[in-house]
Formats: structure tokens, C-alpha cells, sequence
């Protein structure tokens, strides 16, 4: 295996000029270390930096767990995600997840495509949130009162009970009451999947704090803390 294509998830200094990248691959997630591409006549840095889709032609050292990097190429760019704050914010988060989990190169591909191309990068945002909450084994409870199993008057979300609470369950110290809307959205998008992401997307409408109750979810069930998420936060004023 000495050329691969994927995904850069992590790069950390590790002497003046070289990096150690944690790259998503058809074949898993691969330490590769790469020499010298901080160097400014490096031809590799624009194709090892942090959320690239490069194809790395590397040196096969079986002695090693870490390839060492040759040389890379471009495979694609994602041009939204570049050109709009929001997208590359979210982006950031989706790297930050890939990197905490054991998500596939296949489907970490889609959910950025997705990224790039659709019309509420929220919505596919949520998307993966719920996911990554279904994969760690955990299931929002979204179509009764998670604390007394009615289906009907559900008016808010109980974070430490990890689902809908109805009207004659609402305590207001401990739950955030939302909008019918609101409670549709999170509903349909912890019921979505990657593959009717459109018919996700034409029905909901997630926003920034749709995503944040997932975000907070995940923290307290997943263990996953995203720290990128909070640059996200400071955007919205100029959203
Ligand atoms: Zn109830």
C-alpha cells in the first residue's frame, strides 16, 4: 500500500518543518509523517494541510505503524466549504468527529460532499450528529415523553433524560422548552439517514441551535466534546 487516497483529519507539528497527519483511508485511519512541508518552497503543503482530499504516494516501511510521505496530489477541492465561514466552521466540526470515531471513509466522503453542495449545511450537520449518537448506542427518545411515554402534548427536550418531555412532564430548571417546529426537526433528523438526506433536508428546517442540543447530547452521551463547535457559536451574530 504506498498510494492512497484520503482525507487529512489531524496535522501536528512535530519538528520545525515536518508534520505527523492523521489521514482518513479506504483502509482506516493511517499515521503518516510528512518531511519537511512546512518549509514555504514545500510542493506537498497545500495537499497535506488539514481537511485536504489528497492522493499521498508514500514509502513503505514495514517496521513502522507511521508511512512516510513522498509526495501528494489534489484529488478534489470543495470550493463552498472555502469560500463560506459557516460551511468551513462545520467542516471543522465534521474533521473533529472523524477523527473521535470509527466513521467510514465511504460515508465521511458523502457527509462532505453534502457539506459542499447543499443548501443548510445545519441539516447535514444534525445529521451527523445523530449518527455518531446512534453508532455510540444511544437513541434519543423522539416520539413519546421520554419520562412518562405519552405521545401526545410533547413541548420540550430533556437533555439529562436524553429525550422529548410532554406538558405534564415540563420542569423548566431542567428542560428547554421548544417550538413544534423545533421538536419536528430534531425528530425528523434523529429518524433521517444519509441515504434520504434530500427528503431530510426539504422537511426540516435545523438551524444553528437545533444543532447545539445535539452537540450538548453528544457530550453527555457520546463523550465526544467538539471543541470546534464553539468558534461555530461565535459566527451566528454575523450569520
Ligand atoms: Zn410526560
Amino acid at each position: 500500500m504506498s498510494d492512497f487516497k484520503g482525507i487529512v483529519l489531524t496535522n501536528t507539528l512535530i519538528h520545525d518543518h515536518d508534520v505527523l497527519m492523521n489521514v482518513l483511508t479506504p483502509f482506516g485511519k493511517i499515521s503518516m509523517k510528512a518531511k519537511g512541508v512546512l518549509k514555504t518552497h514545500s510542493k506537498n503543503r497545500n495537499y497535506t494541510e488539514v481537511g485536504c482530499y489528497s492522493l499521498f504516494h508514500t514509502i513503505d516501511k514495514n517496521t513502522s505503524k507511521i508511512v512516510l510521505l513522498k509526495n501528494a496530489e489534489m484529488v478534489k477541492r470543495f470550493l463552498n466549504i472555502e469560500h463560506d465561514l459557516i460551511r468551513k466552521s462545520i467542516y471543522s466540526c465534521f474533521l473533529e468527529i472523524m477523527n473521535k470515531t470509527d466513521i467510514c471513509f465511504e460515508d465521511a466522503l458523502q457527509y462532505i460532499e453534502i457539506l459542499d453542495s447543499c443548501a443548510n449545511p445545519y441539516c447535514i450537520y444534525a445529521l451527523l450528529l445523530c449518527e455518531v449518537l446512534r453508532s455510540s448506542g444511544v437513541s434519543i427518545v423522539v416520539d413519546a415523553c421520554v419520562l412518562c411515554s405519552s405521545e401526545k402534548g410533547l413541548c420540550a427536550l430533556s437533555i439529562p433524560d436524553g429525550g422529548f418531555v410532554c406538558v405534564h412532564c415540563f420542569d423548566q430548571t431542567r428542560h428547554y422548552h421548544l417550538s413544534v417546529d423545533e421538536l419536528k426537526n430534531l425528530r425528523y433528523a434523529a429518524h433521517a439517514s444519509l441515504e434520504n438526506y434530500q427528503a431530510l433536508e426539504a422537511a426540516s428546517t435545523l438551524s444553528f441551535q437545533s444543532v447545539s442540543y445535539l452537540v450538548e447530547l453528544l457530550h453527555r452521551y457520546g463523550e465526544i466534546t467538539l471543541r470546534s463547535h464553539a468558534f461555530l457559536e461565535v459566527l451566528q451574530p454575523l450569520a
